[in-house]
């Protein structure tokens, strides 16, 4: 029997030869969680000006320790006068310090007496300034190509000014089910069949990782109707993904439509769960090549096989690194296990404590349990041939991530 291929000869092979999906313009109120598609450099300074983080007085600070008369008053949006020396103005969070001045001191510590205020001494220059540019200056690099545009990103932007950005179209994904015996829920089940899990789980997974469902399908079992539902998805998709009918062994219309449209590879792999994966590639729209991955009908499997294969490959279309690996933690295990030839991802839940991290393991690991996925904070990485006794550190890839 042929030796068990790793997940890394595995991914390399699926990362291989990517190219990103077209950029395009959108709105920046359109543009949350999408792929920044080029660098943006500052174009204003953050903040714009100087001003002041206090409600209170701003003075030079050579003037500290004096009685100053109050010259001006100005509030946040309103501009200032220069400031004469020996005197002072009533500012406000936010307000501009005016030409003249250079700190600022907090109204609780100022008493005003017959219009005079009555400065504390020693206030250091700088004293509860906002210096212009100390956030941002202009030309500064603000965000990179590959980011993705979460809150604070679009916060910056707006900050900037900036409306509207390029960014990487979301990669479409056709997801098609193979296996008689799965109906889609809203019908009564007949003896043998079950509800197919796995398409609204990996739509799920599939949009968390950045792209969209652009096609659903059940993949007719027999082979002239497989051809046509593999063909015609790749028109429509920049990743087809099939599910299930990869088990080596099975009577396979997938294996042998790809081998005839396109180029399959069946991999078998040292992981449990989900040894059996297919990559390949279809034909798509002018001459375009179209990634295909068959993960296997497992519910476990499928949703393994997303976060270790599909979020990279996703994050590849993207061009964002940012999905290229899951974070890894280090926790003790509560658990103890042995494996075999294959590596295992375990399911587990992560405490967080005074004294580190603790992995428990769902009690059940088989891969039939699609149970053991839903509180899942990480997958556990059990490397092959080895055992693991309670409080012994293993690696945890963190799934609580975009
Ligand atoms: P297969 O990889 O086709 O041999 O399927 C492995 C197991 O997963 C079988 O028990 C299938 O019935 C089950 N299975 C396949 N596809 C799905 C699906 N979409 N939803 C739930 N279970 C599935
Ligand atoms: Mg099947």
């Amino acid at each position: 029997m042929a030796e068990l291929q790793t997940v890394e000869a595995a991914l390399a092979a699926l990362l291989r030869d990517v190219t990103t999906t077209p950029a395009e313009l959108l709105p920046c109120e359109a543009a949350a969680g999408r792929v920044l598609a080029e660098a943006i450099e500052a174009r204003l300074d953050v903040p714009a000006f100087d001003n002041s983080a206090m409600d209170g007085y701003a003075l030079h600070h050579r003037d500290a320790g004096k009685r100053l008369p109050i010259a001006q008053r100005i509030a946040a949006g309103s501009p200032a006068r220069p400031l004469a020396p020996g005197t002072c103005a009533r500012i406000f969070t936010g307000g501009e310090i005016p030409p003249g001045a250079d700190c600022v001191v907090m109204q609780e510590r100022v008493e005003v007496e017959a219009e005079l205020a009555a400065i504390p001494p020693d206030i250091p220059a700088g004293d509860n300034v906002r210096l212009r540019g100390r956030d941002v200056a202009c030309g500064d690099s603000l965000l990179s190509a590959g980011e993705r545009l979460e809150a604070a990103a679009l916060g910056h932007l707006a900050g900037q000014g900036i409306t509207e950005v390029m960014v990487r179209r979301r990669p479409r994904v056709a997801l098609l089910s193979t296996g008689d015996e799965i109906i889609d829920p809203g019908r009564p089940l007949a003896p043998g069949q079950i509800y197919n899990s796995n398409r609204p789980m990996l739509r799920r997974l599939i949009e968390r990782f950045g792209a969209e469902l652009t096609l659903v399908a059940s993949i007719p079992d027999d082979p002239a109707g497989t051809r046509e539902t593999l063909g015609a998805a790749a028109l429509e998709a920049d990743l087809v993904i099939s599910t299930g009918g990869v088990s080596v062994g099975e009577e396979d219309h997938v294996k042998a439509a790809l081998e005839s449209l396109g180029q399959l590879d069946l991999w078998r792999l040292a992981i449990r769960p989900g040894k059996p994966l297919a990559l390949g590639r279809l034909p798509g729209r002018e001459g375009r090549e179209v990634h295909f991955v068959g993960l296997p009908g497992n519910p476990v499997s499928c949703f393994v096989g997303a976060w270790i294969f599909l979020r990279p490959l996703l994050g590849a279309l993207q061009g964002c690194p940012a999905l290229a690996d899951l974070p890894c933690l280090q926790a003790r295990a509560d658990f103890s296990t042995r494996t075999g030839p294959r590596r295992h991802y375990m399911r587990v839940v992560l405490e967080f404590g005074g004294d580190g991290i603790v992995a428990r393991a769902f009690r059940d690991q088989n891969s039939g349990v699609l149970s053991s996925c839903i509180s899942a904070d990480a997958l556990a990485v059990i490397p092959a041939d080895s055992r693991v006794e309670p409080g012994d550190p293993i690696d945890c890839l963190w799934l609580r991530v975009e």
